[in-house]
């Protein structure tokens, strides 16, 4: 059974930089890749807020940060965890291909996009419904399509998706957008250009189309009781995230499967079971950056070095 004084669930920013520190530290990290490995940012084509590089896409920063753990000695397994015990030291994690031992564990498993619960958006998933316009919006070349959502996730997409397909429908359900401005204008820009149409104070009652063909629309319904019939091939959803913590929140802390850190005052990143530490999206409902991420994987590998020193010491 592959074990170590250390593992770390998760290739996203967090579960890289907590591998970076942790090889640094010596502390010979095994890193559980997980089925999406490289994490979130592997969504997006532009990165402009990753200090140092003004634009990069996605892919890029997630390959440099992963050859730069796995330079350091960090050991990457493809494996997906599916169960933990906590209750008894060393841990286990039982994965699909295997189980594990650690001394300590990082949790840095992130988040997952979320849906709007209508049936008829589960019956398109695949077949028209998408929740990542960098890995779909290919398929929807010069074709209409629509995106739902008003933070910097669904602006990013609208962006990005203007630019391949012939026509964006933002879909809100307000008139403001919570996005940040620098995107609220390169949002605009493409709205005069007659690339993007704002569908303001909407929610989409309804995704049509048939089995053969997929989506051939969306019916919105405004505030004021008006409804509306969009012609589109594509819908991108992209109304926030859920943290990836349903394997854990029966054994941690967790404000609505956000899990709740800090809880021993001398490790900022410790959870409420000792020597297990969480970092990045699966512990912040704030502010869900990158570089957030990546900070509190820091974090979380130098609590691990501590931890362990004050534990050898004793
Ligand atoms: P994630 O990146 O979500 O990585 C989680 C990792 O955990 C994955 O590798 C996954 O495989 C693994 N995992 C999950 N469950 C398990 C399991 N059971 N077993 C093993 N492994 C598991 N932020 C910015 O700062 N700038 C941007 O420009 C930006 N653009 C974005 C664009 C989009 C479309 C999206 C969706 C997000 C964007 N973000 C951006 C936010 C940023 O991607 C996240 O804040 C960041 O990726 C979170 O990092 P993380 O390491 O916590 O988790
Ligand atoms: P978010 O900020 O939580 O925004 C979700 C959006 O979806 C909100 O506009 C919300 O509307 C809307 N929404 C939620 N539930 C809905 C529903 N059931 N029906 C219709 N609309 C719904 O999520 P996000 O945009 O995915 O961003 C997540 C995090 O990643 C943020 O911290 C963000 O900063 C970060 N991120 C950063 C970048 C970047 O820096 N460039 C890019 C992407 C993501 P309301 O506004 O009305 O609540």
């Amino acid at each position: 059974m592959p074990s170590s004084k250390t593992i770390i669930i998760g290739s996203g920013p967090a579960g890289c930089t907590a591998a970076i520190y942790a090889a640094r530290a010596n502390l010979h990290p095994i890193l559980i890749t997980g089925m999406n490995e490289g994490g979130q940012l592997l969504q997006t084509p532009d990165i402009q807020n990753w200090p140092g590089e003004p634009s990069i896409s996605g892919a890029d920063l997630m390959n440099k940060l992963m050859e730069h753990a796995k330079s350091l000695g960090a050991e990457f397994i493809n494996d997906e965890i599916t169960g933990v015990d906590f209750s008894k030291k060393p841990f286990t994690l039982t994965g699909d291909m295997d189980s594990y031992e650690a001394d300590t564990v990082i949790i840095a498993t992130g988040a997952s996009p979320k849906y709007l619960g209508l049936p008829s958006e589960e019956k398109f998933k695949g077949q028209g419904v998408s929740a990542c316009a960098t890995c779909d919006g290919f398929f929807y070349r010069d074709q209409p399509v629509a995106v739902v959502g008003g933070g910097n996730t669904a602006i990013t997409e609208a962006l990005y998706l203007a630019d391949i397909c012939s026509h964006v429908y933002l879909v809100h359900r307000r008139d403001e957008f919570r996005a940040e401005k620098m995107l609220i204008d390169r949002l605009e820009d493409k709205v005069s250009a007659g690339k993007i149409t704002k569908v303001c104070n909407a929610v989409i009652d309804e995704v049509t189309g048939d089995d053969l063909k997929g989506v051939s629309g969306i019916r919105v319904k405004y505030k004021d009781g008006r409804i509306e019939d969009i012609s589109i091939t594509g819908l991108f959803v992209a109304i926030g995230h859920t943290p990836n913590t349903g394997i854990f929140t029966s054994q941690l802390e967790n404000n609505q499967g956000t899990i709740t850190v800090g809880v021993n005052p001398d490790f900022k990143t410790s959870t409420s079971v000792s020597g297990v530490f969480a970092a990045g999206d699966c512990a912040d409902s704030r502010y869900r950056q990158a570089i957030t991420s990546a900070g509190s994987g820091c974090q979380a590998a130098l609590d691990v070095e501590k931890f362990l020193q004050l534990k050898e010491s004793h």
